[in-house]
């Protein structure tokens, strides 16, 4: 059993020692009528009934190698819910490596952003360790799909599954989560580890056009871009009295005047109350009254939090009013999350460097994350509270962070890199920054903002129905569905 955003998931052991399945109550994928435009609305509700139809008797199957952390994880737990809701016995099976497989698989992981990661190869001694880890897993696996079933396949790690998957013939689809704008050597070496086996997929899905690998076969390529759920703790509605609430109740804001209770809603529909407290860097607690900017990252040197608070400390301060809130997860434990540790302690020396004026208008947050969806409500809170929201990574996917805030109607600066392009359209759904380094055009794209607030709203307004219009999770439902028919009926 796993604590996952405050309630118990059942992680079941069915019997097999290397494959374990997730429960995921089900979820009314009719809800996003509320929020889709009436013809997004009847094709949802168009698919869903055919969806009751063409899996009846089948398995939807999605295998991955984790069900907790993650963008991932968090984004399966969602879709699963509606694919259920909508009358698809879809399940989520978790295959089991041992160190020397992660060690590999992080390596790739690394190697598909085009870093060296730990520098270690990617020859034929790594891939008899990939291969002889998931055999035991494939064989579960062929023990519990069943013929008329599919599969989809998450990320590098179950990559190697295919051909035996496929040898039961099967259809199969492999998603790759990852990517990058323009690949380099060590990207292209992840590549070739990983070809032989997903060329043998039926269909390989990526989340943006640029992340395509050269040497795959186009017919079998769809592009299928992540999404957000409007209804979970994250992005569900708050009324501006819980959000002080909240933010009271988990110490980020000082207000005193909230009548409401810190109160927000799980996933079940079942409320709650957020009780754990952030830990703050802070010379003075944030007010009420004051305008925020915001970024949600974790502590991560990809998510640049030195040039954020440089940036917003050097252009931002001596021309406006405005506070920063740099939000990220609590680090438990150095050793849980080395990395995690010292870019947190890298930004804590950063902020405490400021010119006392500057100091007073940053403040750091880690939020609390034993208990997920509480913390998401923070989050919820937070980008709610926000006048505007940066996202100043130096590389990112495709990020989610964008999403939530554009769905919020909050206006984004954000870096020129990955899927935030095909998020924020400059100057219209957000502002881009094409050089994420250049502190001073951070800086200033922040303060054109601060200074006019019909400009700020108009952008608001366009990002939350661009977000309405591309990136719900009903659209994502509607995609994956469209190709599995493509492959059931071929
Ligand atoms: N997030 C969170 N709490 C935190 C920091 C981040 O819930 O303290 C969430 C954030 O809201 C988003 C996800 O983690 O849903 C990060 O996804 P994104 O694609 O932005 O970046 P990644 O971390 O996957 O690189």
């Amino acid at each position: 059993m796993s604590a996952l955003g405050g309630r118990i998931y059942a992680i079941t052991r069915t019997g097999m020692a290397y494959i374990s399945t997730v429960e995921i109550d089900p979820l009314p994928p009719q809800r996003y009528a509320e929020v889709l435009k009436p013809e997004a609305a009847r094709i949802l509700l168009d698919v869903e009934t055919q969806a009751r139809r063409m899996y009846q008797g089948r398995v939807a199957w999605n295998v991955n190698s984790t069900a907790t952390g993650g963008g991932v994880a968090e984004m399966l737990r969602s879709l699963l819910a509606y694919a259920r809701g909508a009358g698809v016995d879809a399940r989520w099976a978790v295959i089991t490596g041992n160190p020397e497989f992660f060690e590999v698989t992080k390596r790739i992981h690394n190697q598909l952003h085009n870093f060296a990661g730990d520098g270690g190869a990617l020859g034929e001694a790594e891939r008899a360790t990939y291969e002889s880890a998931l055999e035991p897993n494939a064989i579960e696996l062929a023990a519990m799909v069943g013929r008329g079933d599919v599969v989809l396949l998450h990320d590098p790690q179950t990559a190697g599954l295919i051909p035996s998957l496929k040898r039961m013939g099967v259809p199969v689809v492999w998603r790759c989560h990852v990517g990058i704008d323009v690949p380099g050597e060590f990207a292209r070496k992840a590549w070739r580890f990983l070809i032989p086996y997903v060329i043998q997929a039926d269909a390989y899905v990526f989340s943006r056009r640029a992340f395509v690998w050269e040497d795959l076969d186009e017919a079998k390529t769809h592009i299928i871009a992540p999404s957000i759920d409007a209804f979970s703790p994250k992005n569900r509605g708050l009324d501006p009295g819980t959000v002080s609430a909240i933010l009271e109740a988990a110490g980020v804001m000082r207000d005193g005047t909230s009548a409401s209770e810190p109160v927000f809603l799980r996933q079940s529909g079942v409320p709650a109350r957020v009780e754990r407290r952030a830990t703050l860097f802070e010379d003075q607690p944030l007010l009420a009254s004051d305008r925020l900017v915001l970024q949600v990252s974790r502590w991560d040197a990809l998510k640049d939090p030195i040039g954020v608070i440089e940036g917003f400390a050097r252009y931002v301060t001596p021309r406006s009013d405005a506070h920063l809130v740099y939000a990220g997860p609590a680090v438990e434990s150095v050793s849980d999350d080395p990395e995690g540790g010292e870019i947190l302690g890298r930004a804590i020396a950063c902020w405490n460097g400021l010119a006392e004026e500057q100091r007073r208008r940053v403040h750091l947050a880690c939020l609390p994350m034993v208990d997920g969806e509480e913390n998401a409500a923070i989050v919820n809170a937070l980008q709610r509270r926000a006048y505007v929201v940066v996202q100043k990574s130096l590389a990112e996917g495709f990020g989610l962070t964008v999403a939530e805030a554009m769905w919020k109607g909050k206006p984004v600066v954000a870096s020129r890199i990955g899927g935030i392009q095909d998020q924020v359209e400059d100057g219209r759904t957000g502002i881009l920054i094409d050089d994420p380094k250049d502190l001073a055009r951070y800086g200033e794209a922040v303060l054109a903002l601060l200074r006019d607030p019909p400009l700020a709203s108009a952008i608001g307004e366009a990002a939350m129905e661009r977000v309405r219009d591309h990136f719900l999770g009903a659209r994502s439902l509607i995609q994956y569905f469209e190709l599995f028919r493509t492959l059931l009926v071929a």
